[in-house]
């Protein structure tokens, strides 16, 4: 990473509250192995050490705002991509068990290769349907906190993560601005599967000053055992 990459890192990371100096050499690799991953695999559409810095490390990192995503516990990130945000938070939080979901094998291999190089004992990679873990034992009610980051509207995002959640636990949407529409029909779907919308926070990325909305649903009662429908469908027919 080159000084101007630092300085960005450094930056974004105290505008969010963290001091990042002690996980430079991490966040350096990272960068590498991203550039170096894209290339192979084409995995993400951001290419420069800039957008990279900003749009996936600082902003996978802008979920700890309101610290509902805590220091401990079983996180599932719904639709990791290339690893975001697991392979950021994995970094700055070792107390988090963190799993990666996937539906697409190469993007799960890159992660699980890049937790690897990286000594991340704290990444347990997973690839597969929301859906599909949603009706899994080993699953389903399992989870303390579920991150998602630009995956899906509100309501697709509830029927998704909701049954994946114990009791308590927590979603915690990474979306860019939230009309009041799609709002009102996440409170809705979140009603139909067992939650309750607990905080909308929107506010700017540090330095790119992009807009972000953090939406955290709280699981109040077991999901219907209708939900998740079968794969595709909660997509296809949002319940709201
Ligand atoms: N979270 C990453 C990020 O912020 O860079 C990736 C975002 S990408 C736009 C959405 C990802 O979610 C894709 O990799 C897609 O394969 C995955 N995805 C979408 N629906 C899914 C589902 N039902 N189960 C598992 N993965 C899913």
């Amino acid at each position: 990473m080159t000084p101007e990459g630092e300085t960005l890192l450094l930056d974004g990371g105290r505008a969010l509250g963290l001091d990042l100096a002690p996980h430079l050499p991490a966040f350096a690799e990272l960068l590498r192995l991203l550039q170096e991953g894209n290339t192979r695999l084409n995995l993400t559409a951001l290419k420069t050490e800039r957008d990279i810095v900003l749009k996936h490390f600082i902003d996978s990192l802008s979920c700890l705002r309101g610290g509902d995503l805590g220091e401990e516990g079983l996180v599932l990130d719904l639709g990791t991509g290339a690893g975001f945000p697991s392979l950021p938070l994995a970094i700055v939080r070792p107390g988090l068990d963190l799993v990666p979901l996937d539906s697409i094998g190469k993007k799960i291999r890159f992660v699980e290769e890049t937790a690897q190089s990286l000594g991340l004992k704290n990444v347990r990679p997973q690839v597969g349907r929301a859906e599909t873990l949603g009706r899994q034992d080993e699953h389903r009610g399992q989870y303390d906190r579920v991150v998602a980051r630009a995956v899906a509207a509100l309501p697709i995002l509830a029927e998704l993560a909701l049954p994946l959640l114990r009791v308590g636990g927590r979603l915690v949407a990474q979306k860019g601005p939230i009309t009041d529409e799609e709002l009102r029909a996440g409170q809705r779907a979140a009603g139909e599967v067992g939650g309750q919308v607990q905080a909308v926070d929107a506010f700017k990325l540090p330095l790119s000053g992009d807009a972000r909305t953090l939406i955290v649903v709280t699981k109040t009662r077991p999901t219907p055992a209708k939900y998740p429908r079968r794969e595709g469908i909660p997509n296809a027919q949002p319940l709201f």
